[in-house]
């Protein structure tokens, strides 16, 4: 635990992780100052407009702050003031069993799932960090039986320099984020600095995964994989197995796709490690309800099945839920804001989509790299301009699937609000809500 009682703390950044770190070192009594990038809260009393000119005792970063290149931290590291993440505030005022869950794709399903088992057996549980509550928040109410669930983010981490959880999970590791990060291997570095080389950590990694498969060799690990293993979780005779116990037969999962049996394998991996009962693991399976908007089941248009992948920001992530629907009949609506990504690994596979609807910042991008391999995209300004277009030209047995590759900041506010209105539009309430 660090001293914060009368200390001057800078928190820098002001979204809900900042604000969240504000409230936690003033219930610790710390003298606490505010910076943010955009002047977000700059009518308040302890805003600073001019954050180098005084000295501090601490800064705190939110993930929102990107780090490459910042004038503001460099100048705090050259003077020797120390610079936390707010991860790392919330660390070092937290009780209990830390669970901290990272990867690129499929956080928020895995930390949600596993939260759901925890609760289940009956644990006092938090399931925080970038599923959308800070560990700031809940820190201070957290005791020795808590298990605290944390999605781990790349933006969290990357100016870690305590957080160390009792278990470590890395999902999956594919490029994304390079326009923060700068290159995928430094991506991949600040991702490892969830596992420690202390031995008492837990760690989980995904075995299928080429780049997880060799981040630790070491007993401590726990590896999960579709395929047969002689030891950890695996899929056998159409059920997972923990070593030689089944938990669950696949037929009694009720997520869809072969990127979400990879999920519910992390899931088990992590709560078989922290010796949660097989039948409570199966139970929480079996009742749980996804989070929206990954490759969320919409209903059908003219025959067509609709899906709402909105929350496919990144190329793996689409393709994933490309793979997940199968080669026939498949309508894909792609773009939005490019994170930095070429879209060759999508259009080089020779999957026979129906149509491809490229739209927003990155349409013309997409476009051009859907051509290169021999395709007939059609071009949209705009996301609800494609979804329009699919809707009145769906056709019985196709698949249209939103899993736009890029991120939605282009034309919406989240991803959620693009799932949102793609939903709309699909099933013709748009106009009705426009007008509302
Ligand atoms: P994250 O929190 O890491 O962004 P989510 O659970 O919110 O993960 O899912 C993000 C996107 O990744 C969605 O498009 C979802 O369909 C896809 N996805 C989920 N799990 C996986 C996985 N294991 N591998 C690849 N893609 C996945």
């Amino acid at each position: 635990m660090i001293k914060i009682k009368g200390k001057n703390v800078l928190v820098y950044g002001m979204g809900i992780s900042g604000q969240s770190a504000c409230k936690l070192l003033h219930e610790k009594g710390a003298c606490v100052s505010i910076y943010d990038d955009e002047g977000r809260f700059a009518s308040y009393f302890n805003y600073q407009k001019s954050p180098l000119l005084k000295k501090y005792d601490l800064v705190v970063v939110s993930p929102g702050i990107k780090v490459i290149g910042n004038q503001i931290i460099s100048h705090f590291i050259m003077n020797k003031t120390p610079v936390i993440s707010e991860l790392d505030l919330g660390y070092l005022f937290l009780k209990g069993s830390l669970i901290g869950i990272t990867g690129t794709n499929g956080k928020t399903t895995v930390t949600s799932l596993v939260g759901d088992i925890f609760k289940k057996s009956g644990k006092k549980t938090f399931v925080c960090g970038n599923i959308g509550l800070p560990i700031t928040n809940i820190a201070l109410q957290t005791d020795k039986q808590s298990v605290i669930v944390c999605e781990v983010s790349n933006f969290q981490l990357e100016l870690s320099k305590y957080f160390l959880p009792d278990l470590a999970c890395i999902l999956n590791l594919a490029p994304d984020h390079i326009d923060r990060h700068g290159n995928f291997e430094e991506y991949i570095n600040v991702k490892r600095k969830i596992i420690s080389k202390k031995h008492s950590q837990k760690v989980v990694l995904n075995y299928d995964d080429e780049i997880t498969n060799k981040i630790l060799i070491d007993k401590k690990v726990l590896f999960f994989s579709k395929k047969l293993l002689n030891k950890g979780v695996f899929i056998k005779n159409n059920a997972i197995y923990y070593n030689k116990t089944k938990i669950i037969s696949l037929n009694d999962i009720p997520l869809f796709g072969e990127k979400n049996l990879e999920n519910v394998l992390a899931a088990t991996s992590i709560a078989v490690k922290m010796k949660v009962k097989p039948q409570v693991i199966k139970q929480a399976i079996v009742e749980f309800k996804a989070p929206p908007h990954r490759l969320e089941y919409l209903g059908q248009v003219n025959g067509a099945d609709v899906f709402d992948d909105s929350k496919a920001t990144n190329v793996s992530s689409a393709l994933a839920s490309i793979n997940s629907l199968g080669e026939r009949g498949l309508v894909l609506l792609i773009g939005g804001l490019n994170k930095g990504f070429t879209f060759d690994e999508i259009f080089n596979k020779n999957i026979n989509f129906d149509n491809i609807y490229c739209f927003g910042k990155a349409g013309q991008e997409v476009f051009d790299c859907a051509s290169k391999y021999g395709y007939s995209p059609m071009l949209f300004p705009t996301m609800k301009s494609a979804a329009f277009y699919a809707r009145n030209n769906a056709q019985e047995g196709q698949k249209i699937l939103l899993a736009p590759a890029c991120a939605s900041f282009d034309e919406f506010s989240s991803y959620a609000v693009r799932g949102e209105i793609f939903k709309e539009i699909m099933f013709d309430n748009f106009e009705k809500i426009e007008m509302s």
